[in-house]
């Protein structure tokens, strides 16, 4: 995982806007030089003993760029302590700005000192990949972002964590243009239950156990033994043929089931996990156990794919690092944090389980697989 900045740039600026985002970006400026001074004396600063004209979250932002310049300079990483001039990026942090959709366009909200702006951006493909993340809905997944100047021209950097870069407007040209604030629903695969949907949000769930398909699976091993002492090649080829016309219909029914569930909300977005995990989470198994067990987990994810795709709804793979050990409540990661089926986090005591606190964190993971 790394974080990667990419930048959007702001739709022209009324002249009363840029005006006031240009005082904005030289009293920052100001203020950081200001505090940068009184660290120097050995001051303690909080964003009330500052005196400018700027939202204390943003003095905050100040005095916390004040901070790592001075560090940056004592660690022997800068050469001196820079004056800051107009130029200097405004920072604005993750509670202070969100992604907004109205009329089918991306905009993006921030507070200034008027109060908070919502302002259209120059749509690129970024933008569209990115900004259905940055709703109000997933604020743990927003970093501290930097208003940016060029002449007249205003830009903002925004960070994002992602593995990968998936390229949804190429995966989902159809439904690019209703994106909307799309409600995510995490789809968690596995064993002991085939799959666990959860919409956390309204905390809507449904869980599928794995029972049935365990059962099936056994009778149609313990007839293939059965056979195998007679060497009945060919019966045995006929049951093997049994089972998966009864897996594959297994699957499309299930597919079906875990799509009706997604279309009860708004603008749904299915998150898959992607497979690798589902087999590293079975330790237990052979090889060839494995292989027989994850062949009808792609299979299902093909038949999920396909249902989704004829209501529009975008299904995107996301990286399951780490989602079953996370605590969805505190994003404590420990692996002592599960046993089987049971999620208990070491640090916040939340309990829940296991495989409905790994659907939660598919979710809201921004962190998508390739
Ligand atoms: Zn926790």
């Amino acid at each position: 995982m790394a974080t990667q900045t990419f930048l959007v740039k702001l739709k022209k600026l009324t002249k009363k806007k840029h005006q006031q985002f240009c005082y904005e970006q030289s009293e920052f400026a100001d203020c950081v030089n200001h505090c940068v001074e009184r660290i120097q004396k050995g001051e303690k600063l909080s964003s009330k003993e500052v005196r400018f004209n700027l939202k204390s979250t943003i003095k905050n932002e100040a005095i916390r760029r004040a901070k790592k310049a001075i560090s940056d300079y004592r660690k022997g990483l800068a050469k001196t302590i820079p004056t800051f001039r107009n130029s200097i990026g405004i920072k604005i942090n993750n509670q202070n700005w969100n992604s907004v959709r109205k009329n089918g366009k991306w905009y993006i909200a921030f507070t200034t000192n008027k109060g908070k702006k919502t302002l259209p951006i120059v749509e690129t493909a970024d933008g569209q990949m990115y900004f259905p993340f940055l709703t109000p809905k997933n604020r743990e997944f927003r970093g501290t972002i930097e208003l940016l100047r060029k002449g007249t021209d205003w830009y903002v950097a925004i960070p994002i964590q992602v593995s990968s870069e998936l390229d949804l407007e190429e995966k989902h040209k159809g439904v690019k243009e209703s994106m909307q604030d799309y409600t995510f629903i995490g789809v968690d695969l596995g064993l002991r239950h085939i799959a666990v949907l959860s919409e956390p949000l309204s905390g809507k769930r449904q869980l599928f156990s794995g029972k049935e398909v365990g059962y099936m699976r056994r009778h149609f091993r313990s007839l293939r033994r059965s056979l195998g002492k007679k060497k009945a090649q060919r019966a045995i080829e006929r049951i093997g043929k049994k089972e998966s016309r009864w897996m594959k219909d297994y699957n499309r029914k299930l597919a079906k089931d875990i799509v009706d569930f997604a279309r009860q909300f708004d603008h749904p977005m299915i998150k898959l996990e992607r497979l690798d995990d589902i087999r590293t989470t079975c330790r237990s198994m052979t090889k060839t156990e494995k292989s027989i067990h994850s062949w009808p987990f792609y299979q299902l994810k093909q038949f999920i794919k396909e249902r989704a795709a004829k209501f529009n709804i975008p299904v995107v793979d996301i990286n399951p690092f780490k989602t079953s050990q996370t605590c969805f409540d505190c994003k404590h990661a420990e692996k002592g944090n599960r046993s089987q089926e049971k999620f208990k986090c070491k640090k916040c005591g939340h309990a829940s389980h296991a495989d409905l606190n790994a659907a939660n964190n598919i979710a809201v993971s921004t962190t998508l697989a390739a």
